[in-house]
């Protein structure tokens, strides 16, 4: 399958999927919680899978069926393995670019020591890097890259890559228990990423099966660390925890306001009142939505946040 959905994604509206990988799975990576599937083949040299004119005819093919309430806003290469292992990406994305819709790519940035893969990457109009990892171990514990990368090129050519990129610039770092929650790694993560200056960074939880079943879903306290870290380095940091929400404001619906913001970054307990406030609602229905494990307060810093409690997904 090439196309799938559009699917409704918090960082990109409404996004058809495009898997420009053949399988068997290929990545530069094995990530222990990757929800895909195993790495078949292990591989950090770019290869032809699809013709470019074949992804695109199958694309304009799955558009054709789509009604205008269900038009993509963004075509996304999220791949069974890593997208930029395609030798065609680049010739990929200069002719979904003629939909008119815009092009984001989804990767884990190990092959941007590449220049064909930089100059490919520079026709997206939104790029998310993957950073898992503040070290080389952390890296290796998480990521188990293929043996020919180096952790700190990778990270020096993701800040090449950007210094000429025009278009929307993310990263998103999966947090795992026991594997990078820990405070050190947490901080040297916010450092990179802060070096980095995504416009977003997003920190994203395992919430979908993962390949290995020793990856848990981090504590609560250490994601809310985690985001307190980044909002400490003025990184604007959002939550991937799988609720894919609207974004915030009020809306007269207290139930989803709370989960929808607290889906995206804790809530502090005076912004949750002014919520309340503003929705006409009591606070018997945050009593509520914390006994129905939905969410869960945390003190952190003598103030109390609330957070989405995912561990319902385990
Ligand atoms: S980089 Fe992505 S596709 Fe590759 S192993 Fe990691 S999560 Fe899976």
């Amino acid at each position: 399958m090439i196309t799938f959905g559009p699917v409704q994604s918090r960082r990109l509206g409404k996004s058809l999927g495009i898997n420009n990988i053949i399988p068997p799975k290929t990545c530069s990576y094995s990530c222990n919680y990757c929800q895909v599937g195993k790495t078949i083949k292990k591989n950090c040299k770019r290869e032809y899978f699809y013709k470019p004119e074949f992804i695109y005819e199958r694309v304009l093919k799955h558009l054709k069926k789509l009604n205008k309430n269900n038009y993509p806003d963004y075509l996304t290469f999220v791949s069974n393995g890593e997208p930029t292992l395609d030798e065609n990406l680049g010739e990929a994305i200069k002719l979904l670019k003629e939909t008119g819709i815009p092009v984001a790519v989804i990767s884990n940035a190990s092959l941007l020591c590449f220049d064909s893969v930089k100059e490919d990457l520079q026709l997206a109009d939104w790029v998310s890097f993957k950073i898992d990892a503040g070290d080389i171990i952390t890296w290796h514990l998480i990521n188990r890259p293929v043996a020919d990368l180096d952790f700190e090129n990778i990270l020096s050519n993701i800040k090449l890559f950007r210094d000429g990129y025009q278009g929307r610039l993310c990263t998103e770092t999966m947090i795992v228990n026991g594997i990078n929650d820990s405070a050190e790694n947490i901080s040297s993560l916010a450092e990179i990423v802060k070096s980095i200056n995504p416009e977003i960074a997003y920190l994203a939880v395992p919430i979908r099966p993962p390949v290995e079943k020793f990856v848990k879903l981090p504590d609560a306290a250490m994601l809310n660390l985690a985001w307190q870290a980044f909002n400490k380095m003025h990184i604007k940091t959002e939550f991937l925890t799988g609720f894919e929400g609207t974004d915030t404001g009020y809306t007269g619906n207290i139930y989803e306001d709370i989960l929808n913001i607290t889906a995206v970054h804790p809530l502090r307990e005076d912004a949750l009142y002014i919520l309340l406030q503003n929705d006409g609602a009591a606070y018997s229905v945050v009593d509520s939505l914390i006994n129905q494990h939905l969410i869960k307060s945390i003190i952190y810093e003598g103030n109390k946040f609330f957070i989405r409690d995912y561990h319902w997904a385990v």
